[in-house]
């Protein structure tokens, strides 16, 4: 077989328990052919030398809202509480349409290369108009990224006690049979697939009963994944002890959710008790640490969760509420916070490493794939940047430099074998007017003169 791409001389994080210093990760055909160490490398048709980084798999991406960068930082909601926020911001989402939906995820997709992310599911659970994921999946094909889209949902507006306007919130046969139309469209289960597709729901607060346990039972007909978020907020307990007389997680688990299909964003305040009926039953967590603290409600214990044996991947969460989609910083910020909690022997480099990869590859069910470099494994993989300033005195450890000093950036970042950033710069032709064209959409969206 013909290796189409060496990369070399780095020091290879191929996962958790396997690294090669002064190593080559040799690609062909979409897949990881071969791993090594310096003097048994083979003949490439292109070969990139990577000497003095640090080469590892593609981070992955648990948790994002992609359309939410067409609303960052918007001034009048930035110190809200997660409900006001979400309340100022609906009336502005029920503007974006095919097109504006088509530049925010491509945006998106370039800003995770950059970071260093090859694989990112998508939550859209705001449907004013029809067919936006499938300008979704178009943008993923244009870009060449490894999407996981999401059909989110929510058919609870103000009316009926959510928060939404009526105009982003869909009927219950509206909202199954596009995610029929979506999944036949779109889940491509093979190995390899650049496209796959799971159920969403938003909330356990804006969709009915109904769309919870129909959701549950398509994924079983269809062996899909499920996902949503969970206890993120004190107000959805309050909510849900007065709609349904239980706690979120008890909900969760009536409605038919409790299951190893099933992955949550945040879940930061379940009792002890509910964290291991829930590790139990195989549900995955992906942890939003920056935008926890944004919005200043409290974060998940990763490594508590990990212990008794959840699966916890990363997430950056929707560009409106952490304005950013690096996944490095996601790495960081979860190490950072782990080590306030509960002191500095409690989280490691290599175990936020391992969260955002192996940890976001099993929320989406796909660790045989994903999230590392093992021979036959997705060719998904970064070169990190860091300037030769921000590493000097570095020596003795690159993985913890990796997250310890200052800002890394992706400067090769490899999908499905194919260089997407190189020299730290995406190469996508169309960038510079899909970002001119986005800005018409940001500017009409929020109401601002150009
Ligand atoms: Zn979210």
């Amino acid at each position: 077989m013909t290796i189409e791409l060496l990369v070399r001389d780095a020091h290879v994080y191929l996962r958790r328990d396997w690294e090669i210093p002064g190593g080559w990760v040799a690609i062909a055909d979409g897949r990881v052919h071969s791993v090594g160490k310096a003097g048994d490398e083979p003949s490439s048709q292109r070969t990139i030398s990577a000497r003095g980084r640090l080469l590892t798999p593609g981070l992955i991406n648990a948790h994002h809202h992609m359309y939410q960068n067409l609303t960052r930082a918007y001034a009048p909601v930035t110190n809200g509480t997660l409900f006001e926020w979400l309340s100022g911001l609906y009336p502005l989402w029920a503007k974006i349409d095919e097109e504006s939906v088509y530049l925010s995820t491509y945006v998106a997709m370039v800003e995770l290369l950059m970071g260093g992310c090859t694989t990112s599911m998508d939550h859209m659970y705001v449907h004013p108009k029809p067919y936006l994921i499938d300008a979704q999946f178009r943008a993923a094909k244009d870009v060449g990224f490894r999407f996981y889209a999401t059909r989110g949902s929510m058919t609870r507006s103000v009316e009926d006690g959510g928060l939404p306007p009526a105009s982003v919130v869909q009927k219950e046969e509206e909202i199954l049979a596009d995610s029929v139309r979506l999944i036949e469209a779109y889940h491509d289960p093979k190995p390899g697939s650049m496209s796959r597709l799971a159920l969403a729901p938003c909330s356990l607060f804006s969709v009915s009963e109904r769309i919870m346990s129909e959701s549950a039972r398509l994924a079983d007909t269809y062996d899909l994944r499920l996902h949503t978020h969970l206890a993120e907020d004190h107000d959805e307990d309050t909510y849900c002890a007065e709609v349904y007389g239980c706690t979120p997680v008890e909900y969760f688990e009536r409605v038919g959710w409790a299951s190893k299909r099933s992955w949550v964003a945040h879940f930061i305040y379940p009792s002890e008790a509910e964290i291991g009926r829930l590790a139990r039953a195989g549900v995955g967590v992906a942890q939003c640490p920056c935008s926890n603290m944004m919005i200043g409600g409290g974060s998940a214990d990763l490594m508590d969760l990990r212990r008794r044996g959840m699966h916890v991947g990363l997430g950056c969460d929707g560009s409106a509420s952490t304005d950013h989609a690096s996944m490095w910083l996601e790495a960081r910020t979860a190490m950072l916070l782990g080590r306030y909690r509960n002191g500095p022997g409690s989280m490691t480099a290599r175990d936020a490493l391992d969260a955002a990869t192996m940890g976001g590859a099993a929320c989406l069910g796909w660790s045989a794939e994903i999230g590392h470099l093992m021979p036959g494994a997705c060719a998904d993989l970064v070169v990190w940047q860091m300037s030769d300033v921000a590493l000097a005195g570095a020596y003795t450890d690159p993985v913890e430099a990796w997250l310890r000093c200052a800002p890394a950036v992706a400067g090769l970042t490899v999908v499905n074998g194919k260089p997407l950033v190189e020299d730290g710069l995406p190469v996508l032709k169309d960038l510079q007017d899909v970002l001119s064209r986005h800005a018409r959409h940001a500017r009409r969206i929020q109401c601002v003169e150009a």
